[in-house]
Order: C-alpha cells, then structure tokens, then sequence
C-alpha cells in the first residue's frame, strides 16, 4: 500500500494521550501544528507514517510562546538581537511569584489602592544614595521622552554636538528629543566643547542641559568635554543619560559613567536602561531630586509609559537579589574561560570533532563600553558549525572569525558547557 496512505488522520493522532495532555499546557493550535509538520514530513516521504505521532511529541515546543532560549556564544555580552540580558534566577522567581495577582498596587493593611511599584523605588533608592527619588518607565528611550516632555516641552535642551546619538535600528537621540516638543540647542563641536558653550547657549527658554553618555562610540584625539560637577554650576537644571545602567562604578569598566557618582557629582536627573549593565528587565531608570522626580511621576504622559508588574518585580529583585548574570559574566577571568574552552574542545575531539580552545576578545555590546575588550576565550570549530548550531534545537549562537566558528564563553554560563558539548556532537551528526 501507498506509504502516504498509511498516514494516521490528525483526530487519530491528537488522541495519543502524551499530545493530548500537551494540548492542556500549550493549547490546541501548538499541538495540532506540530501534528501538522509531522504529517507534512510523512507525506514528502521523509518519516516513515508509523512515527508521526512520535515526530509530532519531539517537536513540541516547551512553551506556548514561539520565542526560544538561545544559548550566548557571541563573545558580546549585552546583544540586543538576544534581548540583552539574561534575567537572574532571582528575578525569574520574582516574576513568577508576581505574574498571577499581586500586590502591585494594593496596600494589604489598610486594604486601600497603594502606591505603584514602591518596593522597586525604594531598593533603587537603597542602592544609589545619591538619589532622593526614583521612578520607572518602559525603556531608556521612554525616560528621556518623560524627561524631555515634563521639563523642556516648547522649551529648548541645550547639549553638546558630539553627544547627538544614534542608539541603533535608526533611532536617534535628537529626534527622540524633538518628538516631544522641545527644541535642541547645540553647542560645541563634534570634538570639543566647553562650560562657555553652555553658558551662552543658557536663557529664559532653558528647560535643561542633557548630557549623553556616548555609549556606542568614541571620540579621540583633539577632544574635550564638560563634566557633571562642571555643568552643575550653570543655572539650569542637569540632566545626564548615562546609558547602561551601571548603579555604581565597575572596576573593569573605569570610563562607563554610573547614577551613584553622576548624581554625586551634581546632576538633578540620570536616565538609564535596566536590560544593560544592570543587568535587569528592560525598563528605563530615572533617578534624581524629589522635585523633578515628583514632576516626571505626575505628568500624564507617565501613565503611557508605566511599566508592568513583571517589569517591576524583576527590576527589584535584580537590585536587592544576588550578582546578575552580567555581572558574573563581568567577574570571569581570561584563565578560567580558557580552562573551560579547553574542557569543552577536549569532549568534542573524543566524538571525533576539529575542536580547538583559543584566546579570544569579549565586548560588552548593547550600548555600553565602546572600545572595551574583554579578555576571553573560545571553542573553535571549523565555520559550517555556525550555522548547524543557530538552527539546533537548543540554538546557540556563535561567530565567525578566520573561517573557523567561535563559541566564546564570556557570556555563557558553566551550567551550559554539556549543553554546549551535545549540541554541538548533535550538529556534527545533522552537517
Ligand atoms: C541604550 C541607550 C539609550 C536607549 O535606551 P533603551 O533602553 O534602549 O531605550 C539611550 N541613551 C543611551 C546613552 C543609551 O546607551
């Protein structure tokens, strides 16, 4: 008989009890599309027609969500095509004790409506004592646009030419800015720029001074710039973007700004990312005075921009919990990377696979530290293995450099080493 015949109907195969029970925990359409490939197989004669059921069960995705982890190979620490960073087991608890009903916004000993997001405020707070108030909104871009709205709609923004930045996908800074209402002042050159430029740039239309950390880019030579403590002399308020979200200074990282020391040094507000350095949920961080705090928090475009309690739960616990994953990513050293790189390339010579353990150099990627190398090491693997491993069950991505495929360990946790082994000794079989 006509193998395609023998096909079992898609009824007859959602009955086998495993698919079934799945259809309970990822609903029917995930279940009868993975059915539906298994058939499609059978049919071009690629599965035999007695293993579509089995096909269909191996093919079941782990959750409902068509998005899939994917193991950081990259060498970049912070890569924004991967959702910058990895949440901390702290923080996933955090947001699944909070994802059902949740306290966000209820007072539970006067049982009345309670201010949103407080515990957040108060660990961001705690960690950066420099700051008299804080809030959160969607992304840094979001808190530059509060900021922009609440204090200097219609009104100008005076700063520097060489810190009109363009964050990445087109998105400028200037035109964030302007969106809002509120007009640039430029002052300086692409390369320099001083206190005077500022101070004639200063009149009744001020609505601020914004200084924006140049966190993609770097420019040397003939160059010169005004720092914090030397605009908080101007009569106007300060306010700094410094980007990646660093909440105090970070040893390997001396040129990245932080909040602790930018407000230290006098700026009234600091807009940052959480999903950076920091190490959190996207999320943008305001921190500053009471009174602009104050300011931000009661504009109306503030409610546009309010973050979730997902958000909000996973925010403070990255800050109150333990090292984030991009911190301890940070705090590995080059001679324990190249231990475990040997390690690794050891187990894929005994499955008879071209492994080698190489030096190899880090960067820290999704808008922080331009120019910083960080001294790292990788897996080397002839270049088709590139591709095999992006499209492997468990994805992993790595680089190409000098017709070889780098898995760099930088941002991969040692937990995920055997993974590494197996998708790879798995890849070799499927290339
Ligand atoms: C990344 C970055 C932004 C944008 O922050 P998002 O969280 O991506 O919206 C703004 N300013 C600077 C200096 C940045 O580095």
């Amino acid at each position: 008989m006509d193998a395609r015949r023998r096909i079992p109907a898609t009824d007859r195969v959602l009955a086998d009890p495993l698919l079934h029970g799945a259809a309970d925990r990822l609903g029917h359409d995930v279940v009868r599309r993975a059915v539906h490939d298994a058939q499609q197989q059978a049919r071009h004669g690629h599965l035999p027609p007695e293993q579509v059921a089995a096909a269909a069960r191996a093919a079941l995705p782990d959750t409902a969500c068509g998005m899939r982890r994917v193991i950081n190979a990259s060498g970049v620490l912070l890569h924004t095509n991967l959702g910058r960073a990895p949440l901390s087991d702290a923080a996933i608890d955090a947001v699944r004790a909070t994802a059902g009903t949740s306290d966000v916004e209820l007072d539970l000993t006067t049982g009345r409506r309670g201010p949103r997001g407080r515990g957040t405020r108060d660990a961001l707070i705690d960690a950066v004592p420099a700051a008299e108030d804080a809030h959160v909104v969607n992304n840094g871009a979001a808190a530059l646009s509060l900021a922009a709205t609440a204090l200097a709609a219609g009104r100008e923004i005076v700063l520097a030419r060489g810190e009109l930045v363009e964050i990445g996908d087109g998105f400028r800074i200037p035109d964030l800015l302007t969106a809002t209402g509120a007009r640039l002042r430029e002052v300086g050159t692409t390369n320099r720029v001083h206190l005077a430029d500022y101070q004639d740039a200063l009149g009744p239309d001020t609505g601020f001074v914004l200084k924006v950390h140049p966190s993609n880019f770097r420019i040397t030579g003939f160059t010169s710039h005004v720092t914090v403590a030397e605009l908080r002399t101007l009569p106007a308020p300060v306010v700094a973007d410094i980007g990646s979200g660093l909440l105090h200074p970070h040893p390997k990282l001396p040129a990245e700004p932080d909040a602790q020391r930018t407000l230290a040094a006098g700026a009234d507000l600091v807009t940052a990312s959480g999903d950076k350095l920091l190490g959190g949920p996207q999320a943008g961080l305001l921190l500053g005075t009471t009174d602009l705090i104050t300011r931000l928090r009661r504009h109306p475009l503030a409610r546009a921009l309010r973050v979730d309690k997902l958000t909000l739960a996973a925010l403070e616990a990255t800050v109150r919990g333990p090292a984030t994953p991009t911190a301890r990513a940070l705090a590995r050293t080059p001679a324990e990377l190249l231990d475990r790189a040997h390690h690794v390339a050891a187990a894929l010579r005994d499955r008879g696979i071209d492994a080698d353990a190489h030096d190899s150099t880090a960067t820290v990627g999704g808008g922080g530290a331009p120019g910083v190398e960080l001294p790292s090491a990788a897996i080397t693997l002839p270049a088709r293995f590139a591709t095999a491993l992006r499209t492997a069950p468990t994805p992993v991505l790595g680089r190409v450099e000098q017709d070889r495929c780098l898995l760099d360990l930088l941002a991969v946790a040692p937990t995920d080493d055997h993974t590494l082994i197996d998708t790879t000794a798995a890849a070799d079989r499927c290339t």
